[in-house]
């Protein structure tokens, strides 16, 4: 009404309006408007002489999903143990037809009836006082999103405009000045990309998906939730052409980006009797949840044999066109002008340069290349991408994305006998010399004309293998049957993402790579640096010249047993101590921490990935592990990247 305002960036700060404003900028910000009960009960005696909030401590009662806190005279007592009351942000009044505030509905007591025993059996003292009444009883409006976090950024739909949504008032101020350097600077000091609007896929958007998964996490956002914890709801949206062999073998599946992919194969189950004692079990039901010791066994056999894995979930983009080589240039670490054919695993930096991604690209034709990174952060890496594509017309020509992802599909193969499977199934040179590691051909496998590339996420010897969708069954079959004579078996993510990785000291974006951490840190360095100008290239170049102030190591665990006599096994996030229990903090104010827990089967161990200050960041390095409450004795196996399994990579390169 006052006029119009022209500015480049217009940050989308409404709550839970937010999405209506996307939406008449043709942009989403998928988050929903849900009810969290919270009742105001004093005058309380025990909190007499109180003036301010929170003089006493906040209780936050994990079991019932409810919180107790102190306010002046009063007690807060709110809920998220009620059944999900959702709204559209349509159905919100306006703040004339609001009785009280638009965000707060009338109170529903039956939802809360529960919840009040609960309060009164944990504090019966205040609760139960029959002088203390209810002074205020609501039904508030916030905002949740489809995976609980917050939605913050540039939206991929709309040049500069931004979203800052999600947020609650405790994270406010720290998201504020996090947005505002982004904005500014190009990324944030603390790591966001959890929280990053570019990261949802186009069926996130929808409005079945944010209701199903909504109503889903409510209750989660107060409970103990396992990390490895699946959604229950809209599944089976995205399946690979394996999808019914893999179900006929008792795929027991995970999700990733919409995709199902199998976690562990309950027909592998006699590869535990195969393996034995080799296989480490886990007796705490905790530990064991989401969890198998057929994963051990899987990987077991592909160390010994070979496996398939189903990798189809991957983000797959085509960049192609005369500048397409200079495009990924920039954004890429590593050298990408390499023959065709070539190979190359890079990250991608932040201007900082932190760990923006990390993806490998195939050099398909001069200016062709498909650049292939994980499905849970495809979406955001296009973003990345396309940003820093160059505008049509550039000195250096144009390039151009394309999003081949629902066109390919991708089969896993490796172990000692890949190369004896492949063979017996294509005719071309699969040899040491003529395909050598790190590189990409077209072969036939089979009548399947079928994209390989030699390389690796397991440490093993093999390709992965794309074919156009459509004739990916065709390929899981011919690999299969070629397979079976030489007891290749089905493998899941469970060996892909953990134990073959971790025995191979691979890391994980975000878990090991974020933008809070260099490529010194995660000891990547190349030797050398390429000539060519890269995003974060400055920055690169003098952390080369730095001390770091932290090393990506690897650690065993060196004894797993509880004071109950119970083995423990961490899962990851937990902090590293000194063994008389001392946190450690790197130079930088940064902590220790577990980035990525997992077995290492061929080793017998329990491994551990964490950044440590370089005095601790020894081979041999006595530290500890606090899980649950406990420690538990590590030691540093390795500082930096060299394998713990294989660290020559002979059996990769054979
Ligand atoms: C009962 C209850 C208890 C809570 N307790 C806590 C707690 O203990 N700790 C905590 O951290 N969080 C808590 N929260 C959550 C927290 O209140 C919200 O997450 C937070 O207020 C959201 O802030 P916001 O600025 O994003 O949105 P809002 O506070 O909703 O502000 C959005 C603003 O955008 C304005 N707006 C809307 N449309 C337009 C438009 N078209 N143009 C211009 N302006 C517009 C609105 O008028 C509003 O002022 C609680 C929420 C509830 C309901």
């Amino acid at each position: 009404s006052e006029g119009d305002i022209e500015t480049g960036v217009v940050a989308i700060a409404c709550g839970v309006w937010s999405p209506k404003l996307a939406r008449m900028a043709g942009a989403c910000i998928p988050l929903t408007p849900a009810v969290h009960q919270m009742i105001d009960i004093g005058p309380v005696p025990r909190f007499e002489r109180a003036t301010r909030s929170i003089e006493f401590p906040i209780v936050r009662d994990m079991d019932t999903n409810m919180y107790e806190r102190q306010d002046g005279t009063s007690l807060e007592i709110g809920s998220y143990a009620h059944r999900p009351i959702l709204y559209e942000p349509e159905d919100l009044p306006s703040v004339e037809e609001a009785p009280l505030s638009p965000t707060e509905f009338p109170f529903t007591q039956e939802d809360f009836a529960p919840q009040l025993e609960h309060a009164l059996e944990l504090m019966p003292e205040i609760v139960g006082d029959e002088s203390v009444g209810i002074k205020y009883a609501i039904n508030g409006i916030l905002s949740l999103t489809p995976d609980g976090m917050p939605i913050v950024g540039e939206t991929p739909e709309v040049e500069g405009l931004w979203s800052a949504a999600a947020i609650w008032v405790k994270e406010g101020p720290g998201f504020g000045k996090a947005i505002a350097e982004w904005m500014v600077y190009g990324e944030s000091e603390i790591d966001l990309h959890s929280s990053d609007v570019a990261r949802f896929h186009e069926h996130h958007g929808t409005s079945v998906h944010i209701k199903a998964r909504t109503a889903e996490g409510f209750n989660k956002m107060y409970g103990i939730v396992h990390p490895a914890e699946q959604w229950a709801s809209n599944r089976d949206l995205r399946l690979s052409p394996f999808h019914a062999r893999e179900r006929e073998l008792g795929a027991v599946f995970f999700e990733a980006a919409g995709w199902e992919r199998p976690q562990w194969y309950e027909s592998n189950a006699p590869l535990l009797d195969e393996f034995a004692d080799r296989v480490v079990r886990r007796e705490a039901e905790w530990d064991a949840r989401w969890w198998s010791p057929i994963i051990n066994a899987e990987h077991l056999a592909m160390r010994e044999r070979a496996a398939i894995f189903d990798l189809t979930a991957f983000s797959i983009f085509d960049v192609t066109g005369p500048g397409a080589l200079d495009a990924l240039q920039h954004v890429s670490q590593r050298q990408v002008d390499v023959p065709v054919g070539r190979v190359v695993y890079t990250p991608w930096l932040s201007p900082g340069g932190g760990f923006k991604s990390d993806l490998t690209i195939m050099r398909l034709a001069d200016d062709e290349f498909r650049v292939v990174t994980g499905g849970a952060h495809g979406m955001a890496d296009r973003k990345w991408l396309r940003d820093h594509l160059p505008q049509d017309g550039s000195a250096h020509g144009s390039a151009h994305l394309v999003d081949v992802t629902s066109e390919w599909c991708t089969l896993g193969l490796w172990g000692p006998r890949a190369r004896d499977i492949l063979a017996t199934v294509s005719r071309d040179d699969l040899s040491g010399e003529g395909f050598p590691f790190a590189t990409c051909r077209t072969i036939d496998v089979e009548l399947l004309q079928v994209l390989a590339s030699r390389i690796s996420y397991v440490g093993d010897l093999g390709w992965e293998l794309y074919v156009p969708m459509e004739q990916g069954a065709r390929l899981w079959d011919v690999v299969w049957e070629a397979g079976r004579a030489h007891g290749a078996v089905p493998a899941g993510i469970g060996v892909y993402g953990t134990t073959g990785r971790l025995e191979k000291c691979y890391r994980a974006y975000g878990t090991e790579l974020e933008s809070e951490y260099t490529v010194v840190e995660a000891g990547m360095a190349p030797p050398r640096v390429k000539d060519a100008d890269f995003v974060g290239k400055a920055a690169h170049l003098r952390h080369r010249d730095e001390e770091p102030a932290a090393i990506l190591s690897t650690l065993t665990v060196d004894d797993h047993t509880s004071s109950t006599g119970v083995a423990r096994y961490p899962l990851g996030r937990e902090p590293i101590l000194t063994r008389t229990g001392e946190p450690l903090t790197d130079s930088k104010g940064r902590r220790s921490y577990v980035t990525s827990a997992g077995a290492g089967p061929s080793l017998g161990k329990h491994l551990l990935m964490a950044y440590l200050p370089p005095e601790h960041a020894v081979a041999g390095a006595e530290l500890a592990v606090e899980y649950l409450g406990e420690r538990y004795p590590v030691t540093v196996a390795v500082a930096g990247a060299t394998p713990v399994f294989d660290p020559e990579n002979a059996r990769i390169r054979a």
